[in-house]
């Protein structure tokens, strides 16, 4: 049996085609699952009873399990979630001024390595299905009880290594008939796999699109991020290019400023001159320090002033606002908290 909720609008029809079912049904079954928030396909009451059961023998409204809830003082809510498979992952809901917005995982663990990230500590162990990342949606907002109006493909993985069910993830999301969740409220984040991005850019949905640059050259880059060795920060920023031009996108470029290592003035000019006339928004993000790692958060006056000479140098930038601190809401961290409990149990 396959998950109700990794079906796209498109995969729908061709099931109805196959069995001999008019396509505009897809709409309806849609509806039921994402408006209704129906649990078996009996509720469906505009459907005939034989093709009731035919879709009940084919499709499961299996939900993931909550295993752990934290709820931060600043309204940061943080789930983790164990799939049919046993394996764990976290979700964590923002409470923003726009409304609440939701951080999914698209991956069991991660191969990008990036050194300063605690995702990177477990490697990839599989890809997460299309349903299991929109489950995340849906559960989130339904034990916090609120309308998730936002989303960031920011968790745990890499979301360009499971680039097909991703993109079919922001089709389930998106419809209009479903979550509705609009396409610029869909933020996805990649640690530059350059030919995806190229892929991306001919993409149709108008979901936002940010870089975790984290280096202002290869030299630095290298040491931090090992995709860097694959990709060139230069065709990086070349990618960059094409999908502004193709999407007539802003991008965002992040920026994590480790003490020491990317964040002194000349880090910023050198950044400025790398991204000078492009379309971008720069996010100066404080670095969540990790236990096992030697990477430190920058000094408040190195990173104020590391700001300063990207305004001067009239590049767009912001230096980001943490939230969640006190739920451990730095990637991977309550996941690897919770492994390392069930290991020495
Ligand atoms: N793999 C994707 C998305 C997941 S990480 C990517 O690399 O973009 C989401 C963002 O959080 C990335 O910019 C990542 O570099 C950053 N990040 C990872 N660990 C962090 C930490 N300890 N503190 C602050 N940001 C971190």
């Amino acid at each position: 049996m396959e998950s109700i909720y990794g079906y796209t609008e498109d995969m729908l029809k061709d099931y109805l085609t196959e069995h001999g079912e008019k396509p505009f049904r897809a709409k309806q079954i849609i509806e039921w699952v994402y408006r209704h928030q129906i649990k078996s396909f009996d509720e469906m009451t505009n459907v005939k009873k034989s093709f009731i059961e035919q879709l009940k023998s084919d499709f499961s409204f299996d939900e993931l399990e909550c295993v752990d809830h934290q709820i931060s003082f600043d309204g940061t809510q943080k789930f983790l979630f164990r799939l049919a498979d046993g394996n764990l992952i976290e979700t964590v809901l923002m409470s923003q001024e726009y409304g609440y917005s939701v951080c999914v995982t698209t991956e069991v663990g991660c191969n990008m390595n990036c050194q300063f990230c605690a995702s990177g500590m477990k490697k990839k162990l599989r890809n997460l299905e299309a349903s299991e990342i929109v489950l995340q949606i849906l559960m989130a907002g339904r034990l916090a009880n609120v309308r998730v109006s936002h989303v960031v493909v920011m968790g745990i993985g890499e979301p360009f290594d499971n680039y097909d069910n991703v993109i079919k993830f922001f089709k389930i999301i998106n419809h209009p008939l479903g979550l509705e969740i609009g396409a610029r409220h869909i933020t996805v984040s990649t640690c530059g796999l350059v030919p995806k991005i190229y892929e991306y850019a001919d993409f149709d949905l108008q979901v936002n699109l940010a870089i975790s640059l984290h280096a202002p050259n290869n030299e630095i880059r290298d040491k931090i991020m090992p995709i860097n060795k694959a990709y060139r920060i230069e065709e990086l920023i070349e990618a960059i290019k094409y999908y502004i031009e193709k999407t007539n996108r802003r991008v965002t470029i992040e920026y994590i400023l480790l003490k020491g290592i990317n964040d002194s003035k000349e880090n910023a000019n050198e950044l400025a001159n790398l991204l000078h006339g492009l379309n971008v928004y720069v996010n100066l993000i404080p670095y969540n320090e990790v236990k096992e790692k030697p990477y430190k958060r920058s000094e408040k006056d190195d990173m104020v002033a590391f700001f300063d000479v990207l305004k001067k140098r009239r590049i767009n930038v912001q230096l980001r606002k943490e939230q969640g601190g006190d739920i451990d809401a730095a990637c991977g961290q309550l996941r690897s908290k919770h492994m390392n409990k069930e290991n020495k149990a």
